[in-house]
C-alpha cells in the first residue's frame, strides 16, 4: 500500500506527511471515527513512511518507496520498529507479571492470530478476527514498555498501533496510562478507536486527536469495482449500505451475509404469527446467538434494520425502485401492503437494539424484546 491507495482521508493524509517532513511528530495520536474507514490502515502508512529508508519527498508530499528492506518488513507487519497491539483471547490460568499476552494459549490460538495478522498486512482494511478476544489485556500494555525499553535495532521511529484501544481494560488502560506518561524519544503511539468515549479522559489528553470522517459512497463502491470484480449497480447498491465503513460493504459481499438476512426475515415472519410465535421464535434466535458472537448478532440485526428501511421507503414513496435489496422487493412489498403501521418506528427499534449490543444486555433478550415490541408496532390494531 502507499498512501494513495488509501480511500479518502486527504486532509489526515496531509497532516500525517507534514508532521513527518517537519519531523514534528507527537509522541501519541488518536484516530478516532467509525468502525471500518480504515484508520488502522492510516496508522500503518505513517509508520511505514516513517521508518522507509529512501522515502519519496515531493513537495509536501512524502511516500514511503516500497522496495527498501524497511518497506518490506512492513508489508508483512515485522518490522522490528513495529508493535501492533489488537484485543487477544484469554489464557487459561492468571497472568504473571512478566508473562508476554501469547503464554497462556494454545497452538491453534496462537496460529489463529498469526493468520489474522498476515491478512492485515496483506489488507490493512481487515478487521482482525480473533475468537473470544474482546479485550486488550495488561500483558499487552507490558509489552510496550519492554518495547520502548530496549534500544532501537534500527534506524527511524518506533511507532506503537493500539487497534481498537477502547477494548484495553481498566488495568491495561491505566498502566498504558503510565507509559504515555513517561517521556520517550523517537516514538509515536497510535491509538485507533471507534468508541472515543470509552477511552480515560487522561489518556485522551495525552494524544493528537486526529478525526477520521466516514467513506463517501462513491469512493466505497469505486473500491468494491476495482477490488473485488464487482459490475457498477452492485457496487453501488452495496455501498449504499455500507453507510461510510468500507469494511461494512465487504461484509455485506459474503453469502453468509445474505443467508444471516433471509434467516431474520425468516424471524420478522415467524414473530407475526398469532399464536404459535414463541417456540418457533427461540428456535430462530438460539441458532444466532449460539456463538455469542456480537458482531453477528450486530450484523443479523443491521440486516433487519435495512429491510425495514426498504420497506419503510416503499411505504412513503409507493415505488419499487426505493428498493435496495432487489431480491426481497416481492415480500417487502407484500408485508408494506398487509401492514398498514409506520414502518419507520420498526427501523427505530431495530436501531435502538442494536444500541444495546455492547452494553452488556444478554444476547437472547435483546431478541425477544425487539420482536415483542415489532409485535406491539403492526399487530397492536
Ligand atoms: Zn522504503
Amino acid at each position: 500500500m502507499a498512501w494513495n491507495q488509501l480511500i479518502n482521508h486527504e486532509r489526515i493524509k496531509k497532516i500525517l506527511q507534514h508532521a513527518i517532513i517537519e519531523n514534528r511528530m507527537p509522541g501519541a495520536y488518536c484516530f478516532s471515527g467509525e468502525e471500518g474507514i480504515g484508520k488502522d490502515a492510516l496508522a500503518i502508512e505513517f509508520a511505514r513512511t516513517v521508518n522507509c529508508y529512501n522515502p519519496i519527498i515531493n513537495d509536501k508530499i512524502i511516500d514511503s518507496c516500497g522496495q527498501c528492506k524497511s518497506c518490506r518488513l512492513f508489508d508483512e507487519l515485522q518490522h522490528p520498529n513495529l508493535l501492533f497491539i489488537t484485543a487477544l483471547p484469554s489464557g487459561t490460568a492468571a497472568e504473571g507479571r512478566s508473562d508476554s499476552p501469547l503464554d497462556k494459549l494454545t497452538t491453534s490460538q496462537i496460529d489463529q492470530i498469526k493468520e489474522q495478522l498476515s491478512i492485515k498486512a496483506e489488507n490493512p482494511y481487515h478487521q482482525i478476527n480473533i475468537p473470544k478476544s474482546n479485550t486488550i489485556k495488561i500483558s499487552s500494555i507490558r509489552q510496550i514498555k519492554k518495547k520502548l525499553t530496549l534500544s532501537a535495532s534500527h534506524a527511524g521511529r518506533r511507532v506503537v498501533i493500539i487497534s481498537k484501544a477502547d477494548a484495553m481494560t481498566p488495568e491495561a488502560a491505566n498502566a498504558f496510562l503510565k507509559t504515555l506518561e513517561e517521556p520517550h524519544e523517537n516514538i509515536t503511539i497510535i491509538l485507533t478507536t471507534s468508541k472515543q468515549e470509552a477511552l480515560l479522559p487522561t489518556i485522551m489528553s495525552r494524544c493528537q486527536l486526529i478525526r477520521c470522517e466516514p467513506l463517501g459512497t462513491s469512493e466505497i463502491s469505486q473500491f468494491l469495482i476495482d477490488n473485488y470484480n464487482l459490475d457498477g449497480e452492485k457496487a453501488e447498491t452495496v455501498a449504499n449500505f455500507a453507510r461510510g465503513s468500507l469494511v461494512r460493504a465487504i461484509e455485506f459481499l459474503d453469502d453468509d451475509v445474505q443467508l444471516l438476512r433471509d434467516n431474520v426475515v425468516d424471524m420478522l415472519r415467524v414473530s407475526m404469527k398469532r399464536n404459535t410465535f414463541r417456540i418457533d421464535l427461540m428456535g430462530f434466535i438460539d441458532e444466532i446467538v449460539k456463538e455469542k458472537d456480537k458482531s453477528r448478532v450486530e450484523m443479523a440485526l443491521t440486516m433487519l434494520m435495512l429491510w425495514f428501511r426498504d420497506a419503510s421507503a416503499y411505504q412513503k414513496t409507493n415505488s419499487e425502485s426505493a428498493i435496495i435489496f432487489k431480491d426481497q422487493a416481492e415480500p417487502i412489498i407484500k408485508f408494506t401492503n398487509y401492514f398498514k403501521n409506520d414502518i419507520s418506528l420498526a427501523v427505530e427499534a431495530v436501531e435502538e437494539s442494536i444500541q444495546l449490543i455492547n452494553r452488556n444486555v444478554q444476547l437472547q433478550l435483546i431478541f425477544i424484546s425487539l420482536f415483542i415490541k415489532l409485535r406491539n408496532i403492526f399487530l397492536k390494531n
